[in-house]
């Protein structure tokens, strides 16, 4: 993988945004990466999930998004996950309205990252469901978007919004951001919708699907709640594992120094 900062943004909630953030991050990190993973989303899901307790930090997001902390910090160690965070909580839901008066305010999360980004192979951003000035920050500060989506007959109804949001990002704050892929959570082969929606997105967006597949699995859904990524809680799970793979998968994709072409498709 060629970018640096990758943003998880699906403009849909339940799809697996907040797992797959936090068990891509542990991956990586057990692939010997360093990797920072900023969870931008007041529910402070990918926060807990890391073994953070929300409700008890001093610096996160929302200090580094008004200017009262550097990136520095607010970085917090991820003793389960073996790799960095930027933590959030319920105080980041007002920092839209104090955003509001500054100029540029979609790029504070770029700008108060810059200092760090180069102590670091791969900083993960967890984006909030909803489009807001949080979730434009996100897709700012990144040079790819992975959308992790379920697939399900709605799930084709809510990329179309995001591509929308993907185009419009482009077209005004960040002319660079690609799309690093599309990777398909909760998966169950054995269901025929499933089948058929994960063909024609696999028809949609062509080479840019992992072929790597995150079943449905309990252990996933319980790790966070012992504040650990399932590599921490069960290395052994199915749930675990089909993480490392597409960490794998991840860190072997190659793509083209030009994406334009190819967004220029998918984003008509
Ligand atoms: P999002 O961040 O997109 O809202 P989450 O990652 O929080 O989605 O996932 C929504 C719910 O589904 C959570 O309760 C989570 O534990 C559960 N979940 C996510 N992925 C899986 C999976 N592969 N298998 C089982 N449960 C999952
Ligand atoms: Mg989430």
């Amino acid at each position: 993988m060629s970018y640096k900062v990758i943003t998880i943004c699906n403009q849909k909630g339940g799809v697996g945004k907040t797992t797959t953030a936090v068990n891509l991050a542990a991956s990586l990190a057990h692939r010997n990466r360093k990797v920072l993973l900023i969870d931008i989303d007041p529910q402070g899901n990918a926060t807990m999930g890391s073994g953070v307790d929300k409700n008890n930090f001093e610096f996160g997001v929302y200090h580094l998004l008004v200017g009262e902390a550097d990136a520095k910090t607010a970085i917090i160690h991820s003793e389960t996950g073996h790799y960095d965070v930027i933590s959030s909580n319920r105080d980041l839901t007002g920092v839209e309205i104090e955003l509001m008066q500054r100029p540029a305010r979609e790029m504070c999360l770029r700008d108060a990252i810059a200092s760090v980004r180069d102590e670091y192979d791969f900083i993960l951003i967890d984006c909030p469901p909803t489009l807001s000035l949080l979730m434009l920050n996100g897709l700012a500060a990144a040079d790819s978007v992975l959308i992790p989506m379920v697939c399900e007959y709605y799930a084709l109804e809510g990329i179309s919004d995001l591509l929308a949001t993907i185009k419009r990002v482009r077209q005004t704050i960040n002319p660079t951001l690609d799309i690093t892929g599309v990777m398909f959570t909760m998966f169950t082969t054995q269901n025929k919708l499933s089948q058929d929606v994960s063909a024609q997105l696999r028809n949609y967006f062509g080479q840019r699907v992992f072929n790597t597949t995150i079943p449905r699995n309990v252990r996933l859904a319980e790790a966070p709640s012992h504040g650990m990524p399932a590599l921490a809680y069960d290395p052994k799970a199915k749930g675990t594992q089909a993480y490392l793979a597409l960490a794998d998968e991840f860190l072997s994709v190659k793509l083209p120094a030009s994406s334009l072409g190819y967004l220029k498709t998918v984003l008509r």
